[in-house]
Formats: structure tokens, C-alpha cells, sequence
């Protein structure tokens, strides 16, 4: 029996994706891990991200060949683990020639192709729009583009899905678990945490500090030295619209104020239009405002061939990017790279100096990366630690028999011939091979208990209470899964009556 009152080798504040990402990979090299997250998994940043793992095609105009470079291989690398959340994606760009020259893009793609090393994914090539599938749902006036290879992203389920692998090595995860101040005493430290039975205080031989936008916050809320390093608050919205064209890829399209603008495929109905760049000081609950549902609109509107307006706008949400403060005016010009700061008891790094280890940027498509450069950056301080094993092992539910999905659905449809296949496609894209531990041994969809539409049922939001830390309807229908998106508003209440029916029997 571990002791209770020993102190955890590591404090991880912050459930996002660097958060978990850390607290797997720490866990798995024999490290004792805690997180806490005040609200719940991935409810910040992290899921109000434009949803691709991605090297970023407009990062080389700043330059950052290196955070593209790193961003391309962890591509390669993510798509192995996580083949049930991550997928190709082909991006359309349609030539604007008053905007980019053929021959910029050209050389941007070239590098593209070539930055992060060997790629399984197709070299990107030019295109006629005007007679091909590539042109979709454009203006006819677009005859040529250039169309090239990312991938998109379950944000909030690869999140999650790095939680439950950090707990599988042995890390305890606690949601609704505030940190709110940490003192140094004796080379530990000793922080009280405010969660569901009130505060207590734990003790940790380091602290790792991944509260993305409250980073600064979580900081001053300890006795660490002051640091010169400064956020940058920089929001991020998007619009979703009823689905734009029926191909499978997406458009990126180019602004006169040099910024670009995605438009993805997004949950078989819909399209995802975003993102902004807004410097803002308010941080804690960010909103789309009217002039950034206008920006994307018009933007949208002057290469997509059916006009949108406000009115088409069926869901919106925003998000803040906690970035370095590298000095520039321009919130786009931001370096998207991470940086971290490090404050520890004076002396030589090691065992007993009490580090605390605050992270700056960063990117969704980054964060394993991220992760193993904490650890190195932490390695002092725990000679034991083993090496690095994050980029061998798959992450929960992404063994696929060949990555494949296809396979995986038409298995489940043979073991489950009575429930619809849409409701088993649905499943199976949240929970890939853990799909079995959702339906059991069910035949039909009367046996997944109450379907709340959508495809969700009671059976999977109990899985979802039980085994993922889902306290309240939004933790179910906005962040592990996207159910609430196609829901009528009676059938939100009617989950929120079934979260809390739940809650009042425990
Ligand atoms: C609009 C937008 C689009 C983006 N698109 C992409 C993209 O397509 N691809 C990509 O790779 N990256 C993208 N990014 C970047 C990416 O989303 C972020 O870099 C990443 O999510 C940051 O994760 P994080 O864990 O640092 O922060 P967060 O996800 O914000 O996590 C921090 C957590 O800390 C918790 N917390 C704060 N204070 C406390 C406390 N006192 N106690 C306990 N918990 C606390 C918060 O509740 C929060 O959950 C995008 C970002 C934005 C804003």
C-alpha cells in the first residue's frame, strides 16, 4: 500500500492537452503524478482549437521552420498513435494571385512536403478547380489552386484519451480540483488544492505549471521568484454552418490582411469556419464577437459560391491562445512555439530544489514533443527517471488493426447487427477499440438504455461518468463527444435530467 501522505514526484496543474500530456508521459517513466484541473478535462483551450494536427503552412512566412519541422514529423508520429481521433485531411488552396504569387506558394509547399522528413501522406500538387471535384462549393471564377496534405483532430478526445493512458500508468487525475496556492518548505512543495470535499494540502517534489492562459496566475499563486516572461492572451473563434459541399476535403483561404481562414468538413452535417487572431486582456470566458462572425463570413463569402450569413451560423465558440510574448504588435505574427520558464531552490538543478516548471504556447499538434522537452528540462531533478516511450505506445482505443476505422466499424457491425450503424460509427470514432467496453454484449440499440438522439445513449454516458470523469451534461455533449451539436434543446435538458438523476443516486 502506497502512503498516502507521501508526497507526489509531480504536480501537474492544468487538464489540457499539455497538462495530461506531461502526466503520461512522467507517469510512464516511473514518476508519482497528480493533476489537477479546475473545471473539467480539456474545457479550455484545448477544445476550442481549429481541430488540426497540422505543421502550420503559415508559420514559414514567419520563419518558424523549426516549430513546422517538429509540427510535420509529430504529424507522421500522431497519426500512428491516436488513428481512431486523427485522420488525413486535404487542404485546397485556391490561387489568388494578387494576394500570394504561384511561385511563393509553391516554394512554401515544396517546403512543406520536405521539412518534417519522410511523410506517408501525398506531396501536394496543383489543381484545376474549374472542372473537378477539388473546386466544390467554390465561385466558378477560382480555376486553379494547389491542394496539400494535414490531418484533423478530435481535440478534447485526444486530451482525454492521454488522461486515461496517464491513469493506466498510475497517475491521479482529479477534475473540479482547483490549485490554489503552493509554498517551499524543506525542499517540497506544499499546496492546497480546493476539489469536491473541500481544500486539502498535498506535497510534491516539483510542480509543472500547464494552466495555459492562467499560467501567470497559477504562478504567482506560489513562492517562486517573479519571472520576466509575459502571455499574450490571443483569441481564437469559429463559426460552424451547415455543410458547405459534400467532398471530403477542406479550403484554406487567403485574406488581404495576409491571414488565413480554414473551412473543414466538420461532423458529417456541418462546416468549421475559423480562426481570428484578437489580442484581449479578459481571459476567462471568451465569446465570439459580432465583428469576428462578420470577418469570417465575408471572408468565407468571397470564395465560397453560396453566400452565408449570420443567420446560418449554428453553433460558435472561442477560444484563447496562451502565447509567449515574443514582443511583436501583430497577434498573428505571435510565435506559436513553446518556451518554458523554470524557478527552483538556489544551487545546482537536483533532487530537492523544488522546481516549478511554468509552460508558454504550444500547440495541440506539439504537445508529445512538448512533454518529452519538459522532462528533459526536469530530468535534473529526478536521476531515476527512464527514458522517453511516449512515441512507441498507442494511445487508448487507437490499436486499429491497420489504423483502419473502415475495418473497425464493419467488426462492430457484425457483434452489434441490431444497432444502427450510425449510432456504432459515432461510437466508434469517440472510442475507437474501446468501442467493445461501451456496448458490451448488445444487440440492439434498446439495449444501450435510453437513446437521447444523436447516437447517444445512456449506456455511453455512463461509460463516459465511470470511466472518463464526466460530472455535468456539458462534460458529455460538448467536450467527449460533439452530441450536443445536432441535439434539439429538449434533448440537451433530457441528458442534463439523466446527468443529474445520476448524480442525486450517487
Ligand atoms: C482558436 C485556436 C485555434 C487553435 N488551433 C490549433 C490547431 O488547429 N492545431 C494545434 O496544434 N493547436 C491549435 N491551437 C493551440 C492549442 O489549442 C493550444 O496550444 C493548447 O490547447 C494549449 O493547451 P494547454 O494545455 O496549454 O492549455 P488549456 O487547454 O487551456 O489547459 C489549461 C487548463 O488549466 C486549467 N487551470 C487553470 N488554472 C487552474 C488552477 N488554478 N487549478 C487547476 N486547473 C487550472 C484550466 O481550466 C485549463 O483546463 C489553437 C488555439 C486556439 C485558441
Amino acid at each position: 500500500m502506497s502512503d498516502p501522505s507521501a508526497p507526489f514526484d509531480i504536480l501537474v496543474v492544468g487538464g489540457g492537452i499539455n497538462g495530461v500530456g506531461i502526466a503520461r508521459d512522467a507517469a510512464g517513466r516511473g514518476l508519482s503524478v497528480l493533476v489537477v484541473e479546475r473545471d473539467d478535462l480539456a474545457s479550455a483551450t484545448s477544445s476550442w482549437s481549429t481541430k488540426l494536427i497540422h505543421g502550420g503552412l503559415r508559420y514559414l512566412e514567419y520563419y518558424e521552420f523549426r516549430l513546422v519541422g517538429e509540427a510535420l514529423a509529430e504529424r507522421e508520429v500522431l497519426l500512428k498513435l491516436a488513428p481512431h481521433l486523427i485522420e488525413p485531411l486535404a487542404f485546397v488552396l485556391p490561387h489568388e494571385p494578387h494576394l500570394r504569387p504561384a511561385w511563393m506558394i509553391r516554394a512554401g509547399l515544396f517546403l512543406y512536403d520536405r521539412l518534417g522528413g519522410q511523410m506517408s501522406l501525398p506531396r501536394s500538387t496543383g489543381v484545376r478547380l474549374d472542372d473537378s471535384r477539388w473546386g466544390a462549393g467554390l465561385q466558378p471564377r477560382f480555376r486553379k489552386g494547389f491542394v496539400y496534405a494535414d490531418a484533423r483532430v478530435d481535440d478534447a478526445r485526444l486530451v482525454l484519451v492521454n488522461a486515461i493512458s496517464a491513469r493506466d500508468h498510475g497517475a491521479d487525475v482529479r477534475v473540479r480540483t482547483r490549485f490554489v496556492s503552493a509554498r517551499r518548505e524543506a525542499g517540497l512543495w506544499h499546496a492546497t488544492l480546493d476539489g469536491p470535499t473541500g481544500r486539502e494540502e498535498i506535497a510534491a517534489r516539483a510542480i509543472v505549471n500547464a494552466a495555459g492562459p492562467w499560467v501567470a496566475d497559477v504562478l504567482r499563486a506560489t513562492d517562486a521568484k517573479p519571472t520576466r516572461a509575459r502571455v499574450r492572451h490571443v483569441k481564437g473563434s469559429h463559426i460552424v454552418v451547415p455543410r458547405q459541399h459534400a467532398e471530403e476535403h477542406a479550403y484554406i483561404l487567403q485574406n488581404a490582411d495576409k491571414r488565413i481562414v480554414f473551412v473543414i468538413p466538420y461532423q458529417e452535417r456541418y462546416s468549421l469556419i475559423g480562426t481570428t487572431d484578437v489580442a484581449v486582456d479578459d481571459y476567462e470566458s471568451p465569446r465570439i464577437s459580432d465583428d469576428e462572425i462578420d470577418y469570417l463570413i465575408e471572408l468565407a463569402n468571397a470564395y465560397l459560391d453560396k453566400p452565408l450569413s449570420r443567420a446560418d451560423v449554428v453553433w460558435s465558440y472561442s477560444g484563447v491562445r496562451p502565447l509567449y510574448d515574443d514582443g511583436s504588435s501583430d497577434p498573428s505574427a505571435i510565435t506559436r512555439d513553446y518556451v518554458f520558464k523554470t524557478d527552483a531552490l538556489d544551487g545546482p538543478p537536483g533532487p530537492g530544489r523544488a522546481p516549478v516548471l511554468s509552460i508558454y504556447g504550444g500547440k495541440i499538434t506539439t504537445y508529445r514533443k512538448l512533454a518529452e522537452a519538459a522532462l528533459r528540462e526536469l530530468a535534473p531533478y529526478f536521476p531515476a527517471m527512464k527514458p522517453p516511450w511516449t512515441a512507441g505506445e498507442t494511445l487508448p482505443g487507437g490499436d486499429l488493426p491497420g489504423g483502419d476505422r473502415a475495418a473497425l466499424l464493419a467488426s462492430l457491425c457484425a457483434r452489434h447487427p441490431g444497432v444502427p450503424v450510425d449510432v456504432l460509427r459515432g461510437i466508434a470514432r469517440r472510442h475507437g477499440t474501446r468501442t467493445a467496453r461501451v456496448l458490451g454484449s448488445a444487440r440492439a440499440l434498446d439495449d444501450l438504455g435510453e437513446h437521447f438522439g444523436a447516437g447517444l445513449t445512456a449506456r455511453e454516458i455512463d461509460f463516459l461518468v465511470d470511466d472518463e470523469w464526466a460530472r455535468d451534461a456539458d462534460d458529455v455533449l460538448w467536450r467527449r463527444t460533439k452530441c450536443g451539436l445536432p441535439m434539439s434543446a429538449a434533448e440537451r435538458e433530457r441528458v442534463a435530467a439523466y446527468m443529474r438523476s445520476r448524480a442525486g443516486a450517487s
